[in-house]
């Protein structure tokens, strides 16, 4: 299922976008060269100031994007815990993530 708002992909039994709070679309029924790609999520951003970093670059480097806020995820996760603000998701198609990951690790903090 996917959200016709903001894109994102949900289990079939979920009805909802838990983010935009409109009724999800079977994502065979549409018709858009966004469901046929295979979307994979790069590293977590902690705040939107940081992912807005990233998605300057990914512009640039001519890839697409969407950004996903995940409340949630700020809410209860340990790791994010001593963060405050949103964390956000960039989702990328699945065969640019990894240079997509290298063009951004710099700022998500991973600095390996
Ligand atoms: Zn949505």
């Amino acid at each position: 299922m996917i959200c016709p708002e903001c894109h994102a992909e949900y289990l079939d039994h979920i009805i909802e976008c838990g983010d935009c709070k409109v009724s999800l679309i079977n994502a065979s029924a549409v018709d858009m060269p966004l469901t046929k790609m295979t979307w994979a999520a790069l590293p977590p951003f902690q705040g939107k100031i940081y992912a807005d970093m990233a998605a300057e670059i990914l512009e640039k480097n001519n890839i697409p994007y969407y950004l996903k806020m995940d409340w949630t995820a700020s809410a209860f996760s340990i790791e994010s815990a001593t963060i405050p603000g949103e964390v956000v998701r960039i989702f990328v198609p699945k065969d640019t993530l990894e240079k997509a990951s290298d063009l951004v690790s710099s700022i998500s903090g991973d600095s390996e």
